[in-house]
C-alpha cells in the first residue's frame, strides 16, 4: 500500500515574528535546529510510514542540516522536501500537491514550530481519523474568556461562555484525497488552519486531546519556555522509542569525615549539625557521589582528574559547579542525564526532613524534573566509620542517554 500515513511538516514560513538571524523552524533548540524535532518524531512513529517536510527552496542547506541534527535519521521513510509557498495555506497546498504520485490514504499535517509533539498526541490524532476521517489535535480551554468591548481601550465586554470551547494545535490528520481537493477549492481565501479548509468544504473534523507541551513557537520569547521544555522533557520525550539513544548507567561513591562545624553541606543543602564536613571543597558528599557517576556513565574518569585536590581554584567551591560541568559534558556529546539516584549513608544528622528540597536542588543544577531525582537515606545500624559517626558516606547511580 506504499505510504499509507504520511506526515507533511509545515517549515516554510519565515518566522519573523521570532526574531533572529535565519527563520525560527532553524534556529536551535537544545542544540538542534527546531525542524528536527519534529522530523525526528514522526519519523520514529511505528504508525507513520513517510515523513515529507515543506521547505522554501532559498532554506535547502538549513533542511539539510536539521535531518543531520537527527541522529540515524530513516532515510526510507523521509521524502526529499517540497516547495513551499509564501502563506501557509499556499505551502500546505503545494505539500498536498507533491503527495499526489506517492497516494497516501492518510496524511498529517504538522507545523514545524510545534517541536514537542509526542507519540501518544500523534496516536489519538490517527486513531480519530480512522474512526472520523478526519481529526486534529486540540486542547479544551481551561481559562475564563473575556471579549473586549472596544478592542483599543481594553475594557471587557463581555465573558465568554467557555463551554465546549477547544483551542486547536496540530497535527491535523485528513484522508489525503478529501483534504487535498477541499484545499484546491480554498485556494485564495485566507483560513487559518487546515481543519478550516475542511470545515470550509463541508467535511466533519473530530477533536483528538493534544498536550498542554505540543506548544508553538511564535515570537523570540517563546524559545526561552521552550528551551526549558527541552531541557526539561529531552530525549525521553522526543526520543524513547526511537532506539537512537542508548541509555548508559555511572556508579559513584564519596566519603567525607566530620570535623569542625556547625553544619553539613550535602546534595546543595545546608544541614545544620554538631560538626562540619571536612573537604577541598564544600565536601558536598552527595553532589561529589553524582558527579562521580556521571563521569562514570561517560566514561570520562573521576571528579579527581577533574577537579584535582591540588588545583587551589577549587578550594571552598560549591559542589553544584562540578556537577553543572559533568552535566556540561553529557551536554557536549549530545546527550543527557534522564535520571539520578543518591543514597546517603549515615547515623547523623536526619537526612529525612530534607530530601524533598535536596531533589528540587540536584533537579536545578541537571535541569532534571523532581521526578527524576531520587534521594534516599540509610544508616549502618552503628557499625563502621559511618555508625561511629566518623563522617557521611554517599552512592549515587546516574543514567545518561547518549546519541548512538
Ligand atoms: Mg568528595
Amino acid at each position: 500500500m506504499g505510504n499509507q500515513i504520511t506526515a507533511l511538516i509545515v517549515a516554510a514560513g519565515r518566522g519573523s515574528r521570532a526574531g533572529g538571524e535565519r527563520p525560527k523552524q532553524y534556529q536551535c533548540l537544545a542544540g538542534r535546529p527546531v525542524l528536527s524535532w519534529a522530523l525526528n518524531a514522526f519519523l520514529t512513529h511505528p504508525k507513520i510510514d513517510a515523513v515529507r517536510a515543506v521547505i522554501n527552496p532559498e532554506d535547502s542547506e538549513l533542511y539539510n542540516e536539521a535531518v543531520n541534527a537527527i541522529a540515524r535519521p530513516d532515510q526510507a521513510k523521509l521524502l526529499s522536501p517540497a516547495e513551499g509557498g509564501s502563506e501557509r495555506q499556499d505551502s500546505v497546498r503545494q505539500g498536498l500537491e507533491s503527495l499526489v504520485a506517492h497516494a497516501p490514504h492518510w496524511v498529517l499535517i504538522h507545523d514545524a514550530a510545534r517541536p514537542f509533539i509526542t507519540p501518544d498526541v500523534i496516536d489519538r490524532v490517527v486513531e480519530a481519523v480512522g474512526a472520523h476521517g478526519a481529526a486534529i489535535a486540540a486542547l479544551p480551554i481551561a481559562d475564563t474568556l473575556k471579549r473586549a468591548g472596544d478592542p483599543d481601550d481594553r475594557i471587557i465586554g463581555e465573558t465568554v461562555a467557555r463551554d465546549g470551547l477547544w483551542r486547536a494545535q496540530t497535527p491535523q490528520g485528513f484522508e489525503f484525497s478529501t483534504i487535498l481537493k477541499a484545499h484546491r477549492r480554498a485556494s485564495g481565501r485566507s483560513l487559518t488552519d487546515d481543519a478550516a479548509v475542511a470545515e470550509a468544504a463541508g467535511h466533519r473534523v473530530a477533536l483528538a486531546l493534544g498536550s498542554p507541551n505540543n506548544t508553538k513557537i511564535t515570537v523570540a520569547e517563546d524559545f526561552g519556555l521552550a528551551e526549558q521544555l527541552a531541557q526539561r522533557l529531552g530525549p525521553a520525550q522526543v526520543d524513547l522509542r526511537s532506539g537512537q539513544w542508548e541509555y548508559r548507567t555511572g556508579q559513584g561513591f564519596d566519603v567525607h569525615r566530620f570535623g569542625e562545624g556547625d553544619h553539613v553541606t550535602i546534595c546543595g543543602v545546608p544541614v545544620p549539625h554538631t560538626s562540619g564536613l571536612l573537604g577541598h571543597s564544600d565536601a558536598d558528599v552527595g553532589m561529589h557521589a553524582i558527579t562521580d557517576a556521571i563521569f562514570g556513565a561517560l566514561g570520562e574518569g573521576d571528579i579527581g582528574d577533574h577537579f584535582p585536590p591540588s588545583d587551589p581554584q577549587w578550594r571552598g567551591t560549591e559542589s553544584r559547579i562540578f556537577l553543572e560541568k559533568a552535566n556540561d559534558l553529557a551536554h557536549a556529546r549530545g546527550g543527557r542525564v534522564t535520571h539520578v539516584d543518591v543514597t546517603l549513608i549515615c547515623e547523623a544528622p536526619k537526612i529525612g526532613p530534607h530530601r524533598d528540597v535536596m531533589r528540587e536542588r540536584i533537579g536545578e543544577v541537571l535541569q532534571l524534573s523532581k521526578d527524576r531525582v531520587s534521594v534516599k537515606a540509610t544508616t549502618t545500624e552503628m557499625l563502621g566509620f559511618t555508625g561511629r559517626a566518623e563522617g557521611v558516606a554517599a552512592l549515587a547511580t546516574a543514567t545518561v542517554a547518549l546519541p548512538i
